[in-house]
């Protein structure tokens, strides 16, 4: 009990100062390894710390951990990069396999508990490989339904509000169609900037980050071993692997290479600006000889089905709405926000205790399949 709570710190200083803590042990290792602060965003001291080292002798590979893209997210990823250190380091030959560990791509958000940045954007929706690309009707049902999506007032009685926002959801499901639902919020939006989903106006500091290791790791190494880590989907205490449409690997063939339950493909053209999919196409256009594996890693909370997909959704649009406007009464606050808490870092043991369980075999799946654990 104690020792998982170690993994599971109570605010963002805490997680950076574990997460800064794994340098020295990692320099045991790597003796060049390097360990960087950038600072974030308008406020002090919200920081993306990266700790990194070439391999010894020749770069062949490199492994790569990113955490905290989704701000309150980022506490079971900082759980997966301790997790690593503790288990896994004497598993990783230092000669041939570099790596790079980052912290709290959207510290801001992490700090705050949030899943968007300061500028309210969604950075997986942020990522546009060419931003001119994208029409300007790329959500003709956000638009048709933004009355959904967007905050309007302050919230007066949640039970009403909830009852409300749920008929709203039903007649737009009536209109638009289930998948129609869906797409609005896979493709994000870029219009609305208080809207959920927001992919923002221009590339956020952290998108300009990100982009620049991508391109590092990709020049320097020939292969390239991303875990992008995140919370809510998926089945309920369990891993699910989430691997980019620009893979051009099939589910099947995925399912038969790495030896895991849970395995998606994003639908090709439904989301618009991930992360990872800006990585495979930088790959594909810049890079062609580096083999890049790179996928979403996710911890599931509320589980899969309508029923969970609906309390999603009203979580994610109270606790905008919350955000923006304010509840009148202390306990609808209270109310959003620890339903919000569940969905993206619940409290309780038998969670964390799968998220270490199943992140051990997501990492020993995948680690174990493309040669980064050497078997002991
Ligand atoms: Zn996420």
């Amino acid at each position: 009990m104690n020792g998982r709570l170690n993994y599971f710190p109570t605010d963002y200083e805490q997680s950076r100062n574990t997460f800064r803590k794994h340098f020295q042990k990692i320099k045991e290792r790597w003796p060049d390894a390097e360990l960087t602060t950038t600072s974030i965003g308008k406020e002090e001291d919200n920081t993306i710390d990266m700790i990194a080292a070439d391999a010894k002798e020749t770069n062949q590979q490199v492994l790569f951990f990113t955490s905290g893209e989704h701000g309150i997210e980022g506490y079971a990823g900082a759980a997966m990069i301790h997790l690593f250190t503790e288990e896994y380091l004497d598993r990783v030959d230092p000669n041939t396999t570099g790596i790079c560990f980052i912290h709290a791509l959207n510290p801001w958000g992490m700090r705050n508990f949030r899943r968007v940045t300061e500028n309210n954007v969604d950075l997986n929706r942020n990522y546009l490989y060419n931003r001119s690309s994208v029409p300007e009707d790329v959500n003709e049902y956000y638009e048709r339904e933004s009355e959904l999506f967007l905050p309007h007032g302050k919230i007066k009685d949640l039970s009403k509000e909830k009852m409300k926002l749920q008929a709203q959801l039903v007649k737009a499901l009536a209109e638009e169609g289930y998948s129609a639902i869906k797409e609005a919020k896979g493709m994000g939006q870029f219009q609305f900037e208080r809207g959920v989903y927001y992919g923002g106006e221009k590339e956020e500091e952290t998108a300009v980050f990100l982009k620049k290791i991508q391109n590092k790791l990709l020049s320097d190494y020939s292969r390239v071993i991303h875990m992008d880590w995140h919370t809510a989907l998926g089945p309920s205490n369990e891993i699910t692997m989430v691997v980019s449409s620009e893979d051009k690997r099939e589910e099947e063939e995925l399912k038969t290479k790495f030896d895991l339950r849970n395995i998606q493909k994003f639908t090709p053209e439904k989301v618009k600006g991930d992360s990872t999919n800006h990585f495979h196409k930088l790959k594909n256009e810049q890079y062609p000889s580096t083999y890049l594996f790179s996928a979403l890693f996710e911890f599931g909370t509320f589980g899969t089905g309508k029923k969970a997909e609906l309390r999603e959704f009203m979580t994610i649009v109270l606790e905008n709405r919350l955000y923006w406007e304010g509840a009148e009464k202390q306990e609808d606050r209270e109310w959003i926000l620890s339903e919000f808490r569940e969905m993206f870092y619940p409290l309780n043991d038998d969670w964390k205790k799968s998220v270490l369980a199943e992140g051990r075999l997501g990492m020993e799946a995948v680690l174990g399949e493309e040669g980064i654990l050497t078997s002991t």
